[in-house]
């Protein structure tokens, strides 16, 4: 069969790895690079990440595509010595407790909101109709630890608003935990809450797994597609749409793009900045600022500490991001403006710093795909209204991260 797959995003990409095997694959994509949100650039001697830094080595699906394009010995785990992560709260950092057991002297929420979210285990699980995660979180953990802890986790993973969100749908472990454990502490089983794995990336980034990918198909840069039918009046039997759904809208017949519209994304800029070495950097791993705390920004990476080959011994290497689902319009900001909002936050967060040596700003327009309440509805809207020739995959469906990502896409043949 003849296929055509769209967009050379990490889920094309994997679609057309693997359909290759057995069809005549080729790839559009519109810009003049692969990798879509994957994007490694050179900055004053750094290796930046302009989007994702890296994946969790839990994924079965992510490991066993590493081996086969014998990637496995250039992985690159994130050091253990920089796995501190803070949470901004009434006016400082407070350290995140490293194992669960931490969490009964930790800072992190006051103490009346700890013993509130470890009664946990002995809140009566309720089933309810697609919830929020803030409304979920709120239910089980108390309002202290939803306006805090778990704002700032759905702003490190979506960038997203914890009262649009779906918990079924953003954080389906979650949900699972409750509705098999009937409690998020019994199922987790001390190991927290987060999904398994080490945080892991390539010795020259992630674009190495792209750049391995898009070698071994058919790839045509600069090959927007403007309507799907084209393609299936070019003979192609299947087309694998592998786009955000906001951009596969512009390519599919009506009665499918007025439910791809329905799914939302929130942008994100990133501000990256290299400081010299003197500078107060953290070796930790970054900051993650709820929303209503009085920071700007999202949370910032110590990307030269986490991995400690992005930057050169004597630089520090930090990544700030700004936006999300609850701050659009910061990242429409000119970059003097998302400059001075990254500096003066780093600034707050961890005192005077000097000036960077460099930096740079990428804006992602379509950002991290929403899965808000409604999720899994327009899901099956979806699957109801898509020709038999089309398939959709990527960020926007099924799951956002790149582990995600990849078992989606790999899961599909005709
Ligand atoms: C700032 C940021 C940080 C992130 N951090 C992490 C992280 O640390 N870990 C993690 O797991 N995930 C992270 N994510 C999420 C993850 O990066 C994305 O979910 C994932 O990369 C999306 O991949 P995709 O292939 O679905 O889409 P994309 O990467 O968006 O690829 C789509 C491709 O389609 C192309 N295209 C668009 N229109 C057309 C057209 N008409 N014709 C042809 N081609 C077209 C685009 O140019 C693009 O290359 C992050 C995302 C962002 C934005």
């Amino acid at each position: 069969m003849k296929i055509a797959v769209l967009g050379a995003g990490i889920a094309g990409l994997t679609s057309a790895h693997y359909l290759a095997r057995h069809h005549q694959v080729v790839v559009f994509e519109a810009r003049d690079r692969v990798g879509g949100n994957i994007w490694t650039e050179p900055l004053d001697g750094c290796r930046v990440e302009w989007g994702p830094n890296g994946f969790l080595d839990s994924e079965p699906a992510t490991l066993e595509l590493v081996a086969e394009l014998g990637l496995e010995s250039r992985l690159s785990p994130a050091d253990h010595a920089a796995s501190d992560r803070f949470v901004w709260r009434e006016g400082r950092l407070r350290a995140l407790p490293r194992k669960p057991p931490g969490f009964l002297t930790s800072d992190c929420l006051p103490l009346a909101a700890r013993m509130r979210a470890l009664a946990e285990p002995f809140i009566r699980s309720r089933s309810n109709n697609d919830e929020s995660v803030f409304d979920f979180a709120r239910r089980r953990l108390g309002r202290g630890a939803a306006e805090i802890l778990v704002d700032g986790m759905v702003t490190g993973v979506f960038a997203g608003d914890p009262k649009r969100l779906s918990v079924a749908s953003a954080f389906p472990r979650l949900h699972a935990l409750e509705a098999k454990h009937g409690s998020l502490v019994r199922g987790a089983r001390g190991r927290g809450f987060g999904p398994p794995g080490h945080l892991t990336s390539f010795d020259n980034g992630l674009q190495v797994l792209v750049e391995t990918l898009a070698e071994r198909v058919d790839v045509r840069l600069g090959a927007a597609i403007d309507a799907v039918s084209d393609l299936a009046a070019d003979g192609f039997d299947h087309i694998v749409c592998a786009l955000p759904a906001a951009r596969a809208a512009e390519l599919v017949p009506a009665r499918l793009a007025e439910h791809l519209r329905r799914i939302p994304s929130a942008p994100v800029a990133v501000v990256a900045l290299v400081f010299d070495s003197p500078a107060p950097v953290p070796r930790a791993f970054g900051f993650l600022a709820p929303h209503n705390q009085g920071l700007e920004v999202l949370g910032a990476l110590c990307d030269s500490a986490i991995f400690p080959g992005r930057a050169p011994v004597d630089r520090h290497l930090v990544r700030v991001l700004i936006g999300g689902r609850r701050r659009p319009e910061l990242v429409d900001s000119t970059d003097d403006q998302l400059l001075d909002i990254a500096c003066s936050n780093l600034e707050r967060a961890w005192g005077p710093l000097p000036s960077p040596t460099a930096h740079g700003i990428v804006r992602h327009r379509l950002g991290i795909a929403q899965y808000e309440r409604g999720h899994a509805k327009i899901l099956q809207d979806i699957e109801a209204n898509c020709p038999t020739n089309l398939r959709l995959v990527g960020s926007s469906y099924r799951g956002v991260a790149l582990n995600a990502c990849i078992k989606d896409a790999r899961s599909w043949s005709p």
